[in-house]
């Protein structure tokens, strides 16, 4: 049976929800082995081998390994791959990072973003900004393969009993170093697991005037906050909250687009979510090809209207 290495992202306390979707697909072509890189990283390693299906969990805990600078990641993985015929991350941010410099090291082609697993070495991913889906397959004797979240379940945190095996990592590579990470800090829920999301677009004109419309909507209904691109560069809110083909993929049970004009672009981050509902004065708006509940309005009006109605 093929042996899946899967990188486990965390923040040397609790493992990242997007992991256990990496897992899900891990499970569909091979035995479920885990790599846990980290810096006092024990409560991660605990829970990690208890993901339902998980055989074995690597450990490499090294200071170096702290903020998953995938300079260093990378060789450690490799090492790793010798023992093991794919490398599956989750494709998050630092997930993307890693992947392909593995993929190069190992000389081989990378399998990005696999919406299922057809077969030991097939796939489907999405292609032209997931218009259309293609069907890939590897030729490669190893593979190194990126999961959309939301297209596999979230394996069982509970239920599994991994053995554990400490590794050797080179440790720190040289080539990089951590500077400072900037995190806001919010109440609110994370975009990747998120159920119900409220997001603005460019139609709201500044920071300010993002915050005082589309927070209160978002903290009444217990969502997090997303934005179009045109709204992060216009420095409405940061560069996380950005929704797209360049920015999250999410699948919420509920997606609020407002003042969003639907670009195919923005569509590609979201439209796999269950309803989407659409505010927009522009009855022509192409978002309104997608949505599931449109309204035709100014979102000055509507949004705080709403806001209160929900309110009570
Ligand atoms: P606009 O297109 O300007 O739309 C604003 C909308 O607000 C309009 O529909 C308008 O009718 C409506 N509106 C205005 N005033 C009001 C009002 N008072 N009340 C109600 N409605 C109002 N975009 C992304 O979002 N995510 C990505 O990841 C992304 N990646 C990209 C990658 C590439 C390579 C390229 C080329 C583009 C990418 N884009 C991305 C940009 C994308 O093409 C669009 O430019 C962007 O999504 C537009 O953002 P928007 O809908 O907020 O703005």
């Amino acid at each position: 049976m093929p042996k899946i290495l899967v990188w486990v992202e965390h923040d040397n306390a609790a493992i990242k929800d997007a992991t256990l979707a990496a897992v899900t697909a891990a499970s569909q072509i091979g035995e479920i082995h885990l790599i846990v890189a980290g810096s006092g990283c024990a409560a991660v390693v605990q829970s990690a081998s208890r993901i339902a299906g998980v055989a074995k969990v690597h450990v490499a805990d090294d200071t170096a390994y702290a903020n998953a600078l995938p300079e260093n990641v990378a060789p450690l993985i490799v090492d790793l791959m010798r023992q093991h015929d794919a490398f599956v991350v989750p494709d998050t941010s630092n997930g993307k990072n890693i992947a392909p410099r593995v993929a190069a090291l190992l000389d081989v082609m990378q399998i990005s973003d696999i919406l299922s697993v057809e077969g030991p070495k097939t796939f489907t991913r999405p292609t032209y900004a997931g218009n259309a889906i293609a069907i890939v397959q590897s030729s490669d004797a190893k593979m190194v393969i990126t999961v959309r979240g939301t297209a596999f379940a979230k394996a069982r945190p509970e239920g599994g009993s991994g053995s554990v095996e400490a590794v050797a990592g080179g440790g720190d590579a040289g080539l990089s170093s951590f500077v400072g990470a900037e995190i806001a800090l919010s109440e609110r829920p994370e975009l990747a697991s998120a159920k119900v999301i409220v997001a603005g677009g460019r139609a709201l004109k500044d920071a300010e005037t993002f915050k005082t419309t589309i927070f209160p909507l978002a903290d009444t209904l217990g969502a997090a906050v997303g934005a179009s691109r045109a709204a992060v560069d216009a420095g409405y809110v940061p560069n996380d909250y950005q929704i797209g083909q360049t920015g999250k993929i999410v699948a919420p049970d509920v997606y609020i687009a407002v003042g969003i004009s639907g670009a195919i672009q923005h569509l590609a981050g979201m439209k796999d979510s269950g309803t989407i509902i659409a505010i927009n004065k522009d009855e022509e708006a192409p978002i309104f090809q997608v949505a599931d509940l449109g309204l035709v309005a100014d979102l000055f009006d509507a949004v705080p209207h709403l806001t209160q109605k929900l309110r009570g």
